[in-house]
């Protein structure tokens, strides 16, 4: 490992021009010490920084990566798409075939809208759930994130619990009282809420299988179980699949769990590294969208060409390479199986929470069902433990309330790799 550098030099200058040096609070490594890497490269399973040191990648642009770096397909598309203009404001055959391409991969997804972002796709949800139902009031779980929309910032993951802010300072008394919390995997506190609002809540918007207060799997029955509360209350179900979407499966979580949301937002994989997002879901609530229905939204860039090019090749390959689901899905369950048993080996038997390819390591031994649980993590151990794994050359996303992505270009060899990194640092 070279030393720091350049990437020391780099946050310095950044820090006097960005707040606090980065576009996006969790880059910072504020929950786990030390400056942040700064990145000039990645190709497949690997990353490279500014010092020219190679990690291998477990975030994978915290999920839109999940082909690796530098995916010919998805470089090809972007690269014949450049010839044509990077953006025109005016419909596309690009936009139709996305369109088409969504709907046919998630069944619930009638119709769908292109944003440019998750957090554009879940405001724009709510407001169309608030717009189709006359009603205010939404649902949301403790340690869910659903981007840094006013509404969604009320006990948040993510980053805005790494960095301790999940009520954020700007979001007015007003926008706060109208989002109401439950915790997650826990129908009869929903029930309850729902019962002291009767009649006043649009929407419950929940990460079917959470990603951002670590990865916290659904109970058996739990997401079936929102579901009978919505239909029983007319409420609008909204799975943020903006991690889980083409992750989990081609139709996501709830192509893997079996329930149908009214809605759904996407995000990441849709865009194959480029900044897309996208909402959508039954016809009758999507027509409530401008320009056929009254709720507005609208985007100069939604749509673009480029960005259209990146996810229609991105998830075309997905739709026609299933086995891809079954690769990564084996590649999470031996890390999980080998962390595990070099935990054990050591005499430490932390929690590892995994589905398909998504992982976290928590350090503590508790099963963790919620962002209550979650929270009992050591997370001065987990910084410890990152910076560690990040010296042998392993980039793991730098806080403890965070899901490892995999992607299918990682191999054999670089699992070996992690393994041998895991249990030397964890030795230490
Ligand atoms: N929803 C979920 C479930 C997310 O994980 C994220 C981002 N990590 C968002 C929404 C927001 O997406 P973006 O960062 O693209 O705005």
């Amino acid at each position: 490992m070279n030393e720091l550098r350049r990437s020391k030099e780099l946050f310095e200058k950044a820090q006097h021009v960005i707040p606090g040096g980065v576009n996006s609070p969790v880059r910072a490594f504020k929950a786990v010490g030390g400056d942040p890497v700064f990145v000039k490269s990645a190709k497949g399973a690997y990353m490279y920084d500014e010092d020219n040191n190679r990690y291998i990648e477990l975030i994978n642009s915290w999920g839109p990566m999940i082909l690796g770096h530098g995916n010919e397909l998805i470089e090809e598309a972007v690269a014949e798409a450049l010839k044509s203009s990077l953006s025109f404001g005016a419909p596309t055959a690009k936009e139709v075939d996305m369109a088409e391409l969504i709907t046919s991969m998630v069944p619930s997804i009638e119709k769908v809208r292109m944003v440019n972002s998750g957090t554009e796709a879940t405001m724009s949800a709510i407001r169309v759930a608030r717009g189709y139902t006359g009603k205010d009031k939404i649902v949301k779980f403790e340690g869910c994130y659903h981007g840094h929309g006013d509404s969604f910032l009320i006990a948040a993951g993510s980053g805005a619990a790494t960095m301790g802010t999940p009520n954020s300072p700007g979001v007015t008394k007003g926008t706060a009282k109208d989002t109401l919390t439950a915790p997650f995997n826990d129908l009869a506190a929903v029930e309850a809420i729902v019962a002291q609002n009767a009649g006043e809540i649009a929407a419950l918007i929940v990460e079917p299988v959470a990603g951002n207060m670590g990865c916290v799997l659904p109970k058996e029955g739990y997401l079936q179980g929102l579901r009978n509360i919505c239909d029983k209350e007319g409420i609008v179900l909204i799975f943020d699949e903006v991690m889980t979407g083409f992750r989990l499966s081609r139709s996501g979580a709830q192509g893997v769990y079996g329930v149908k949301p009214d809605l759904t937002t996407l995000g990441k994989i849709i865009g194959g590294g480029m900044p897309v997002g996208a909402y959508g879901g039954k016809k009758e609530i999507m027509d409530y969208v401008s320009p056929q229905g009254p709720v507005y939204q609208a985007g100069t860039l939604s749509g673009n060409p480029i960005a259209m090019s990146a996810g229609l090749a991105i998830l075309t390959y997905l739709n026609e390479n299933p086995e891809v689901y079954d690769q990564i899905e084996s590649s999470g369950k031996y890390l999980a199986k080998e962390l595990s048993s070099i935990n054990t080996a050591l005499g430490k038997n932390y929690t590892i929470n995994q589905i398909g390819s998504m992982i976290s390591l928590f350090f503590t031994e508790e099963p963790i069902h919620d962002f209550e649980s979650a929270k009992g993590a050591d997370t001065v151990m987990f910084g410890k433990y990152f910076q560690g794994m990040l010296a042998e050359g392993v980039y793991l996303p730098p806080a403890q309330f965070e899901s490892w992505f995999l992607s299918t270009a990682l191999s054999t060899v670089d699992l070996e790799e992690i393994l041998t990194a895991h249990k030397k640092v964890l030795g230490k």
